[in-house]
This record gives structure tokens, sequence and C-alpha cells, in this order.
């Protein structure tokens, strides 16, 4: 499917879920938020029909995200699920990691093709003060289970100022012995005007070279993402950069994102889009939602301008656990 700008379309982010066991301080307030009501979220079946019309208009990479997606019952089925939709090549997860131990039996029989898991330090006090929570353990068991057997990891950082940007070349560190990729992500002020808290792409490599030696940028694609990637010296796995805040790599975006509420929304920071769900309650065809998928991926916005947030119509209010990141 293409877009206005003949992008190519493939990647959906489908978040199933608003609620999560943790509570980021960039992303929850700390008593968290007013749930959407069960009746008011995706039905799995819902999901699986949304998914069946975007694989025939060209979508081949999945990944689930939340709130935190493993909060959701019976999530390991809904990935078996996505796995047998024929033009679906590829099913992955975004996860805080809390809940992979657990679960990862379940997830591998699933046949989930890759897991970015969110770590944003590698202590544990500070981890219960970026998080709220405990469970520092549990996600450094989650990382080396997954590498262990094979399935793609990445770590994602969000790297903040005054909370995590001393800590950026140890965390980095994960990659110098495991076969993962640990990648930075500029801190998005989304729904919010905090712009001054987030660590630019440039500083984050500057803070890794100190500590690596210089860092030569890998040409080879790594995954669907925006990120930029990198292999110091002597790492077995590579170090990756996203760059939302200070570069725009809007120009091959390849994605949508289908929030638990199932609206269809077009770009990360325009709340923009078309509810499917209530297309669906209503009764609507597969044709015309189809149709309404393609009307709206249309209207795709060209770029997000974060750096840029005043005066501009239909920005997005959602907190990120409602948007999955
Ligand atoms: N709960 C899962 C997790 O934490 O990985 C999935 C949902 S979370 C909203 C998806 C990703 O968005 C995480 O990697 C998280 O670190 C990132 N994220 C959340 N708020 C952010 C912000 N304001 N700026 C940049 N990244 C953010
Ligand atoms: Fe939960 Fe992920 Fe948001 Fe943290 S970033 S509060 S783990 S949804």
């Amino acid at each position: 499917m293409k877009d206005s700008f003949g992008r190519n379309i493939d990647y959906l982010r489908i978040s199933v879920t608003d609620r999560c066991n943790l509570r980021c301080v960039y992303c929850m307030p700390e008593e968290g938020v007013e749930p959407i009501s069960h009746c008011d979220i995706l039905s799995y079946e819902e999901i699986m029909r949304l998914v069946g019309i975007y694989a025939s208009l060209g979508i081949k990479h999945i990944r689930l995200t939340g709130g935190e997606p493993l909060v959701r019952k019976g999530i390991e089925s809904l990935i078996a699920d996505i796995k047998k939709v024929p033009g679906i090549e590829t099913v992955s997860i975004t996860t805080n990691g809390i809940l992979i131990p657990e679960k990862f039996e379940m997830l591998k029989a699933a046949g989930i093709d890759a897991v970015n898991i969110s770590l944003d330090t590698l202590n544990a006090e500070q981890f219960k003060k970026i998080t709220r929570r405990d469970g520092f353990e549990k996600v450094i068991e989650a990382i080396k289970l997954c590498e262990a057997s094979g399935i793609k990891t990445k770590v994602n950082c969000v790297a903040m100022k005054g909370v995590n940007d001393t800590e950026l070349a140890s965390i980095a560190g994960l990659a110098e012995d495991l076969n993962i990729a640990v990648r930075f992500i500029e801190y998005m002020p989304v729904g919010k005007n905090d712009f001054e808290k987030c660590v630019k792409k440039e500083d984050v490599l500057k803070s890794l070279a100190s500590v690596y030696g210089p860092l030569y940028k890998l040409s080879e694609k790594y995954g669907n993402g925006p990120a930029e990637y990198y292999k110091p010296e002597g790492f077995v796995g590579i170090i990756g950069v996203i760059s939302a805040m200070t570069c725009s790599f809007c120009e091959n975006c390849n994605r949508v994102r289908l929030t638990a509420e199932g609206f269809l929304k077009l770009c990360l920071q325009y709340d923009k889009g078309v509810s499917l769900r209530d297309l669906m309650r209503s009764g609507a065809t597969d044709e015309e939602i189809k149709k309404a998928i393609e009307n709206a991926v249309a209207e795709k916005p060209k770029q997000h301008i974060f750096n840029d947030y005043f005066g501009v119509d239909d920005i997005e209010e959602r907190p990120m656990n409602k948007i999955g990141g």
C-alpha cells in the first residue's frame, strides 16, 4: 500500500492494551491512568479481522505493543494466529520484559520473530525510580533468555538528561558480549511540552565514542524501524540511535499504528486517522474497511515536526501508553 508521497506502507504497530505493570516517568502518571473499558478495546477477533484486511493491503510486518502487551491474557494465541495470516512475514513485540521469563516458552512456541525490550538503566535502584516498580532482574533475565534462544533481540533505552545520560555507555555495553542491538531513543514530548529532557543523537554518539572509540555507521538494514546502527570495535552486537527529535527519517516511513481502541493512527505526532473499531461495530464490510484504510493512508502526514510543535493542527494528546510508541 502506497501513501500519497509514494512511501510503501508494510508495517503495522498494534497496541493491544493501554494497561501496564510499570509506571515509567515519561509515559504514565504514578497513579496510572483511567483504563479504557474492556468493551472499548478491540477484541482479539476484531484485531484478527483487521490483520487480514491489512495483509490484503500489503502489510507484511506486525508489532504488538501497549501499554504492556504481555499483560493482556492470551497474547501468545494472538501471536500464533497472526503468524498464520497469509502475507504476514514477521510478528514481533515491544515489551518492558518483566513477564518474558514466565511467558517465554509460550512466546517461543507461538513463533515470535523478534522482541524489543525497554530498559533505561543498569542500576536496580534507578530502575525503580524510572519505572516506579521493581523488576530490574526480570528484565535482564528476559534479555539474556531471548538472545540465547536466537530470537532477534533489541534493547530500547530512552535517553534522558539528568536521569540516565551518564550511564549510556554502560547500557550500550550490553551489546559487547550479547548478540543484541541496544538502541537509544531520543525522548519525545508526545502530549507534553518538555523538550529540554531530550539527549540529542549526536550527544549519545559522543558519549559512546568516548568509551568505545570511533563509531562507524553500518550500511545494511536491520529490522523495519528508523534506527541508524553502529558497531564498535570488538562488539558482538550493535548500537542504534533513533533520532525522532533531531533528524527527520520520515521520508522512509513505512508504518501505521492501531491503538487499543481500534483507531488507525497515521503518524506518531498527529491525532489524524480513522476509528476502524466504530466502522466494524457499525456493520461495515471488509471492502468498506479496506477503502477507509486506503483513504486514511492517502492522508498520512509528510513528516513529524516535534521541534516545531506550536501552531500545528491535530497534535497528538494521547499519552505514549495509549499509542504504543
Ligand atoms: N510497555 C512496552 C515497553 O515499554 O516497551 C511497550 C509500550 S512503550 C509505550 C513503547 C516504547 O515507547 C518503549 O520503548 C518506551 O521506552 C518508549 N517511550 C515511551 N514514552 C516515550 C517518550 N516520551 N519518548 C520516547 N520514547 C518513549
Ligand atoms: Fe509501561 Fe512501556 Fe509506558 Fe513503561 S513505557 S509505563 S513499560 S507502557
